[in-house]
C-alpha cells in the first residue's frame, strides 16, 4: 500500500543577503496511514522548514524549493495551485504551532474560533457547530467542555490553550497532523501531557502524524518512526526501537546522549555535542557532521555518504555501524 505522505529528495532554499541558505539538501521519508513519525535535530536542522515545504508555506519573499517531490495520497503537492493547497490545509494536513498564543485569537471566545473553523470546512449550522465544538474540546480532554466555549484564550493555562490548539487541528478530522515543537512554550511536564494526549487522540482518530521535536527524549513512547536531521538532510531513520537500541549514526548517538531528565532544566538539553552545525551558506564536500564526528575517516570529509533509505533502517554515514554502536551509553528504555 502506497503512503500517505511521501517526500523525495526535497531541496529548498532561503534567500539571505548573504546568498542562499541550503535549508533542505534532499530530504525524503515517507508516512503510512496512522503512523506517528518523529522529525528530531538541533535547531536549524531544517525541520520546521521541511514542514513549510510540505504545506506550501515557505515564505513568498526569499523562500524556494529548488528540487523534490511531495507526494499526499500519491498527489504532487508542488504542483498544486494557492487554492487547491489552502482548501488541503486544515481539511487533509493540519498544523499544530509552537506558540499558541500566536495562533489563537485574543479577542474571540475559544467557542467562536472553534465555531468559525468547523463552519468554513463543514458549512454546518451555528447549532450543528458548537455541538461538534464541545465534542472536540471533550476529545482533548479539557473539563466542562461547553463552559470553556465561552472563556477567551487569556483565561486558560498553557497546557489548556494547546489542547484547543490541538481540537482545531483535529476539527476537520484531517488525515496528517503535523506538531511543530507544539509543546516548547510549555514547562516539561505539561509538554509531556500533551504529547501523551496527541498521541491518545491522534491513535483514537487513526490521524498520521509528524512530530517536529529537539529532544530525543519527547520520541520515546511517542513516535512508530524516527528521522533524525542534521544541516538539511535526514542522517538516520528507522524503527523508534532501531533508533533507540541500534541507533547507527552518531550524531543520533550524541543525541541520544543529550535525552533530558524530566528534573533538568531545558537549558541543559542539547550541550552534550561539541561543535556547531556547518553553515548553510557553503556545505562541506562531504559529510556534513564530519568536523563534529568521533568516527571521522578521510573519505568522510571528501565524499557524502548516500542519503537513507526512507523505507529501511539506515545511516548516511561512512562508518562501520558496529563501531558506532559501540561508542553507544547504556540504551536508553523506549517506553517514556
Ligand atoms: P528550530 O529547532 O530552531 O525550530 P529548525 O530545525 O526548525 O530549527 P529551520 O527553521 O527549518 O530549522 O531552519 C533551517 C535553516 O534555514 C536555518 O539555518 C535557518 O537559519 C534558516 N532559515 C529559516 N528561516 C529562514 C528565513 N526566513 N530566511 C533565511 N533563512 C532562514
Ligand atoms: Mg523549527
Amino acid at each position: 500500500e502506497a503512503p500517505l505522505l511521501e517526500v523525495c529528495d526535497l531541496q529548498a532554499v532561503y534567500d539571505s543577503p548573504r546568498g542562499p541558505v541550503h535549508a533542505l539538501n534532499g530530504v525524503s521519508f515517507s508516512v503510512r496511514a496512522g503512523e506517528v513519525l518523529a522529525l528530531v535535530g538541533e535547531s536549524g536542522s531544517g525541520k520546521s522548514a521541511t514542514a513549510f515545504a510540505i504545506m506550501g508555506l515557505l515564505p513568498r519573499t526569499n523562500g524556494r524549493i529548488i528540487a523534490g517531490q511531495v507526494l499526499f495520497e500519491q498527489r504532487d503537492l508542488l504542483r498544486l495551485s494557492e487554492r487547491q493547497l489552502r482548501a488541503l490545509r486544515g481539511d487533509e494536513i493540519a498544523l499544530v504551532f509552537q506558540n499558541p498564543m500566536t495562533t489563537l485569537n485574543p479577542t474571540l471566545t475559544i467557542g467562536a474560533q472553534l465555531r468559525e473553523v468547523i463552519r468554513q470546512h463543514t458549512g454546518v449550522s451555528r447549532r450543528a457547530a458548537d455541538a461538534r465544538a464541545v465534542e472536540l474540546l471533550g476529545l482533548v480532554e479539557i473539563p466542562d467542555p461547553a463552559a470553556r466555549l465561552k472563556s477567551y484564550p487569556h483565561q486558560l493555562s498553557g497546557g489548556l490553550r494547546q489542547r484547543v490548539m490541538i481540537a482545531l487541528a483535529l476539527s476537520c478530522d484531517p488525515k496528517l497532523l503535523i506538531a511543530d515543537e507544539a509543546t516548547t512554550a510549555l514547562d516539561v511536564t505539561t509538554q509531556a501531557q500533551v504529547l501523551r494526549l496527541l498521541k491518545r487522540v491522534t491513535a483514537k482518530l487513526g490521524t498520521a502524524m509528524v512530530v517536529i521535536t529537539h529532544s530525543m527524549g519527547v520520541v520515546a513512547g511517542l513516535a512508530d518512526r524516527v528521522a533524525v536531521m542534521y544541516a538539511g538532510r535526514i542522517v538516520e531513520i528507522g524503527d523508534v526501537e532501531e533508533i533507540f537500541y541500534t541507533a547507527r549514526h552518531p550524531y543520533t548517538v550524541g543525541l541520544l546522549g543529550a535525552i533530558p531528565r524530566m528534573d533538568t532544566p531545558r537549558s541543559q538539553e542539547l550541550v552534550s555535542i561539541e561543535g556547531r552545525p556547518p553553515s548553510l551558506l557553503a556545505l562541506p564536500a562531504g559529510c556534513p557532521f564530519a568536523d563534529r564526528c568521533r568516527h571521522v575517516m578521510d573519505r568522510c570529509t571528501t565524499e557524502a555518504p548516500a542519503p537513507v533509505s526512507p523505507a529501511r533502517h539506515t545511516a548516511a554515514c561512512w562508518a562501520d555501524p558496529e563501531d558506532v554502536r559501540a561508542g553507544m551509553a547504556e540504551p536508553v528504555s523506549v517506553a517514556a
